[in-house]
């Protein structure tokens, strides 16, 4: 079966209160992030519902086992739960035994929800170590979504790249670590959340103009193609937010063929297509 005309993979990094807690953050910062599973992901798998869109849910294993009736109301409502760390940690802080510990531990809380291994890992703030996706393709995971070397295809990770001075780049080979790439202007954080660098609380207008572009143009120039929307339910379950990720959705059903899909989904698609 040939790929829709355009795919649109929403795709919710459900983090709470995991990076809180690994910080050791004061109460303001931990309720922040508990909105977003008191109030944000209820939003969230009730649009989703509504619309009988299935998303891919990347679910740190601190959330998984705190917020359990989050845990079961994704699975529940047919979406996908994916491995996003334990407490959020930064892969590029992490040493190999510490990588391999964090992995399979994130493994084993999805399989003891679903039965079966996720497939999917997502690098907390897409933050990796030179041999994090090695590790990650070695504890079995079918695809990472932590790279933005390509937009609307996926490709496969490249292993034993090699950068240095005064030689340059030599280039590895591809393994079988499918990657599905992001960008952080499809994503919710970059606009609405302030910190270091980045003014934040963008105008949702602003952010739906980018998003709807994005869509247009990958509708019109990308036949086959993906788009890539990455949200987070402390940031986008706000009421303000929420308005415009309906928006979002309306337009991209208004377009003639586009579906939306779970990213193990069309990794399945994209590899049988690409083997
Ligand atoms: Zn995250």
């Amino acid at each position: 079966m040939g790929a829709p005309r355009l795919t649109v993979a929403l795709t919710v990094d459900h983090d709470a209160i995991s990076d809180a807690v690994r910080r050791g953050d004061p109460p303001v910062k931990i309720s922040h992030g508990e909105f977003g599973s008191r109030v944000g992901i209820k939003r969230i798998l009730a649009l989703l519902g509504s619309r009988a869109i299935p998303a891919t849910f990347f679910v740190p294993g601190h959330t998984l086992t705190t917020f359990t009736d989050d845990t079961e109301a994704i699975v529940a409502g047919g979406h996908e739960l994916a491995c996003h760390g334990w407490f959020h940690e930064d892969f590029a802080e992490l040493g190999v035994d510490q990588t391999r510990e964090v992995l399979g531990r994130s493994v084993e809380a999805v399989r003891a929800v679903t039965g079966a291994a996720p497939t999917g890992f997502r690098a907390p703030y897409w933050s990796l170590g030179p041999q994090t996706l090695e590790l990650v393709e070695a504890a079995g995971f079918v695809y990472d979504s932590s790279l933005m070397a390509d937009d609307y295809d996926l490709y496969r990770v490249r292993r034993g790249d090699r950068h240095s001075m005064p030689d340059g780049t030599q280039w590895g080979a591809p393994g079988k670590l499918v990657e599905v790439p992001v960008y952080w202007a499809m994503d919710d954080w970059p606009h609405f959340e302030p910190g270091p660098g980045r003014p934040g609380l963008s105008a949702p207008s602003a952010v739906l103009e980018i998003w709807t572009e994005e869509l247009a143009y990958a509708h019109e120039h990308a036949q086959g193609g993906l788009v890539m929307i990455t949200v987070h339910p402390e940031c986008i379950g706000r009421g303000h937010r929420m308005a415009m990720l309906e928006r979002f959705i309306e337009a991209a059903v208004a377009l003639d063929g586009v579906v939306f899909e779970r990213l193990d989904a069309i990794v399945d698609r994209w590899a049988v297509a690409n083997s």
